[in-house]
């Protein structure tokens, strides 16, 4: 892209004060900064309009034309200027603590991530799953995990101040962890009563809705009334239940309607996390999907979904197995694996989602252990003939290799169903991705490319290519409508009052480079992102300076 010039009028600018203080002339309170001249997205799906935006301390001070001069002004004349990207969906969660700087999100333009999603979430933690993750932090990345509970997580967020902001669902999975352990079995009266009381204890601590991933283990070994009942405590807050569901392929259907019916029975909002059909066999349930999610909200249940601009999804290798055969642990799962009574029955599972896939290169190895780093960035079915191997010989040799932890990629998802999702108004924009940077630990993996790219890649290739749908509608999803969503107050919205979350990109050129050969790789034409009034990024690149801090729902319980 055009590199272009910012232009620093005053002295407290050129000395880089990104947190100037008020200073006041003739009288008046002038403002810390002035963004002169870009084309304003406000966020409410209003197209844009040329005008100027003050920022004083944390929050937007002013937005109208010709706004007096600032401490710091910077001309972003055709750039256009945008509520910092709320990402709805997102894993970062406790991996922010690996690297506070967060570079694959900042830099999209990410100023805040909604995690806590698929059932996982930053605790709660029992005191040796504590002891495990604190030592696993310690010795990795020489940090200290000094809480053991999602309310915890964000006053830990506080303390560390991250680049971006972070807002967190609590996971079912997690709390079925913390009170019944990763068994295969319905709670117990006391266990629910321990589970609601813990997610009541998040959501006063400033969480914002609960989560499930129910094609995972252990928080799919949760019944659909388990669900409910957990999902009641959410009741009169206005947080939704967030699933990512028992079934994303050949059972999709029966999946949506348990989680509408959770919804209507625990009387919550809901959304679809990462929706899709899966596998060239279902992607004739796409407009069904559609017609059930509108039939439901026509219906008054306040159903929305989200979904990311890609045709692959990104899962662990045992997602090829069934979840009810991967309870116990991963050591009872490889067991499994190789026990006569239940081998067969776990390859067919296998065989047959891989045919709905299509065929063996639908499935990509994103990581993997030293031993079995070729795989790396690799396809199972040109693994497989290389290596003169069947392919589910393959696959059983990573996963003992691995003790079950193989990440890996799925093709499994159409791009024109991809598209209809994307500019669907009931839809947000989700990245459903994770902190990775190009140096460090964060580099060692090949992880999906969304992880670098959603957001550019929305706005560049499905916006601006594409057109799929109006910028103002695009920019709406994945700022005001997450918001919204998640009662996020002062957020997702350029107007007086509001906190100063800004991204400022250059609609003709942005675009994603991270691919899944070569992820690594930050966007371009995103030159300017400010959290909390803070320079972040400047002119597309970081300053140093970290403005995130922890973001708690409005709702009381
Ligand atoms: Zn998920």
């Amino acid at each position: 892209m055009e590199r272009r010039t910012f232009v620093h009028t005053t002295a407290a600018a050129a000395a880089g004060l990104a947190f100037a203080p008020r200073s006041v002339v003739g009288g008046r309170t002038r403002a810390d900064l002035v963004l002169r001249g870009g084309m304003v997205f406000d966020g409410t799906g209003t197209p844009g309009r040329e005008m100027d935006v003050a920022v004083t301390g944390d929050r937007i001070s002013a937005v109208g034309s010709n706004l007096p001069a600032g401490a710091e002004e910077i001309d972003i004349r055709g750039l256009a200027l945008a509520p910092g990207f709320i990402d709805v969906h997102t894993h970062v969660d406790l991996p922010i603590f690996e690297n506070p700087n967060v570079e694959n999100r900042i830099r999209q333009g990410v100023t805040l991530e909604i995690g806590g999603n698929c059932g996982g979430s930053p605790g709660p933690w029992t005191e040796e799953e504590f002891q495990r993750t604190r030592e696993r932090y310690r010795d990795r990345y020489g940090v200290e995990i000094d809480f053991r509970d999602p309310a915890g997580f964000l006053s830990g967020i506080d303390r560390l101040r991250p680049t971006v902001n972070a807002a967190t669902l609590v996971g079912n999975g997690s709390l079925r962890t913390f009170a019944v352990g990763n068994v295969d079995r319905p709670a117990t009266e006391a266990e629910l009563a321990v589970m609601k009381e813990e997610l009541r204890k998040a959501i006063a601590g400033g969480c914002v809705g609960l989560s499930s991933g129910l094609e995972y283990a252990p928080s799919g070994f949760a019944s659909t009334d388990e669900l409910i009942e957990l999902a009641s405590v959410l009741k009169g807050t206005g947080y939704p239940y967030a699933s990512h569901m028992r079934n994303e392929d050949d059972r999709v259907l029966g999946a949506i309607e348990e989680l509408f019916h959770v919804g209507r029975m625990a009387g919550v909002p809901v959304e679809i996390s990462h929706l899709k059909a899966q596998g060239r066999r279902n992607h004739w349930k796409h407009p069904v999907i559609l017609g059930l999610i509108e039939e439901a909200v026509r219906t008054g249940l306040d159903a929305r979904f989200d979904v990311y601009p890609y045709v692959a999804y990104s899962t662990g290798l045992t997602n090829l197995f069934p979840t009810e055969l991967r309870s116990g642990g991963t050591q009872a799962f490889l067991q499994r694996l190789r026990d006569p009574a239940t081998a067969a029955t776990l390859e067919t599972h296998c065989r047959s989602k891989i045919e709905g896939l299509g065929d063996w290169n639908s499935i990509q190895i994103t990581s993997a252990g030293e031993s079995t780093s070729w795989a790396v960035g690799r396809r199972l079915g040109d693994l497989a003939t290389e290596r003169g191997m069947e392919p589910y010989a393959l696959v059983l040799m990573l996963l003992e290799a691995n003790r079950g932890s193989v990440g890996t990629i799925g093709y499994g998802m159409s791009e024109e169903n991809v598209e209809e999702l994307l500019a669907h108004p009931l839809g947000m924009v989700c990245s459903d991705g994770s902190n990775y940077a190009p140096y460090g630990p964060q580099a060692q993996s090949s992880p999906h490319p969304r992880n670098y790219g959603t957001f550019p890649r929305l706005l560049g290739h499905y916006v601006r290519a594409r057109k799929v749908m109006p910028l103002e509608e695009a920019i709406r999803k994945i700022t005001s409508a997450p918001a919204d969503r998640m009662r996020l107050e002062g957020r997702g919205r350029i107007a007086v009052g509001t906190f100063a979350d800004l991204v400022a990109f250059d609609p003709g050129t942005i675009i994603d480079r991270a691919t899944f050969e070569a992820p690594h790789q930050y966007p371009e034409g995103i030159p300017l992102v400010i959290v909390n009034g803070v320079i972040t990024i400047r002119e597309s690149d970081q300053t140093g300076q970290r403005g995130g801090r922890a973001v708690r729902g409005a709702a009381r319980l």
